[in-house]
């Protein structure tokens, strides 16, 4: 199958994003701008959504500026644990990893689970010997280390009982593109929620939580409190509507994102559809978003 339309939307997080300064947020605006522009080409040029989306995250994930790779937080031990997941909605082939501690990109990590193994999720030692074994950029853990959030972690250990989590400024990645031959692909990376227990697992490398892709319906990826996102299975609920009821892309993201609010959740999520429609909803104070397709511009935005 092949379609008219083609398109890409990525998110940095959604959080409390007050007190960003306007250098902080112009230095975000142009990360986010370069990698969508970069991914977007990949799909005007024939590429793949699946190429796209690893591109725009692994971009991300170099970037001390999210939560996911280089950025990632801290748990209450003082460690970073990755986790990260990449869904191609042709035939749902996917991949997914959690708790790396030196993995440099998760998400080609997750990928090559996908293409490469009888599996779709690894994690801890096992995830990071196959690394090893492919040949995967493994960095030693020190490659991770901020003292941002470090003090993040600190801060919020003054503030909260041990193993509370927070609601980070900076946040997790993700990517959802429609390419010309009508496939979707979804991608979603993350360092978790500073404080978390070590070993916890956020929604982000769960597929259907964090990431979901099907062709002919829609692509997700979600951020936010994970525990909620798994408990509402968000990024796959958004599809399940549009299949079932028969609601836009926009009437059922929305919706999940209202709903989610209603219990306490707080995050946001990106979407596409198969005619490139986008919908971003989020009910946090702002999320990193921006997205391009054939049919809109460049748009970016925080707040
Ligand atoms: N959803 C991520 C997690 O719970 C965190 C986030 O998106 O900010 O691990």
């Amino acid at each position: 199958m092949s379609g008219e339309n083609y398109g890409i939307v990525v998110h940095g997080g959604a959080g409390v994003m007050s007190g960003l300064s306007p250098e902080q947020q112009k230095i975000i605006e142009t990360k986010v701008s370069k990698t969508l522009i970069s991914a977007y080409k990949v799909l005007e040029d024939g590429g793949s959504s699946l190429d796209a989306v690893e591109f725009a995250v692994s971009e991300f994930e170099d970037s001390p500026l999210f939560n996911a790779g280089k950025g990632s937080v801290y748990t209450s031990d003082e460690t970073q644990e990755m986790d990260a997941s990449i869904m191609f909605g042709k035939d749902r082939s996917a991949g997914a990893v959690a708790s790396v501690k030196k993995i440099k990109n998760p998400i080609k990590l997750a990928r090559k689970i996908s293409e490469e193994t009888k599996h779709v999720f690894l994690v801890g030692d096992g995830a990071e010997s196959f690394a090893e074994m492919i040949g995967e950029t493994i960095v030693d853990p020190s490659y991770f280390h901020s003292d941002k959030n470090l003090k993040r972690l600190k801060k919020a250990k003054s503030k909260l009982a041990k193993n509370n989590i927070v609601e980070d400024k900076i946040g997790t990645v993700g990517a959802v593109a429609l390419d010309k031959y009508g496939n979707i692909s979804a991608a979603t990376s993350t360092g978790g929620m500073t404080n978390k227990m070590p070993g916890r697992v956020g929604d982000s490398p769960i597929i259907g939580s964090g990431t979901w892709a099907q062709n002919g319906v829609c692509g997700v990826s979600s951020t936010g409190h994970g525990e909620f996102f798994i408990k509402f299975q968000v990024a796959k609920e958004v599809c399940a509507r549009m299949e079932y009821l028969n609601q836009s892309l926009d009437e059922s993201a929305t919706n999940i994102i209202e709903e989610l609010e209603l219990v306490g959740a707080t995050g946001g999520l990106i979407a596409i559809d198969k005619e490139a429609n986008i919908s971003t909803p989020f009910n946090t104070g702002g999320m990193i978003r921006g997205s391009i397709t054939n049919k809109a511009d460049l748009s970016i935005a925080i707040y």
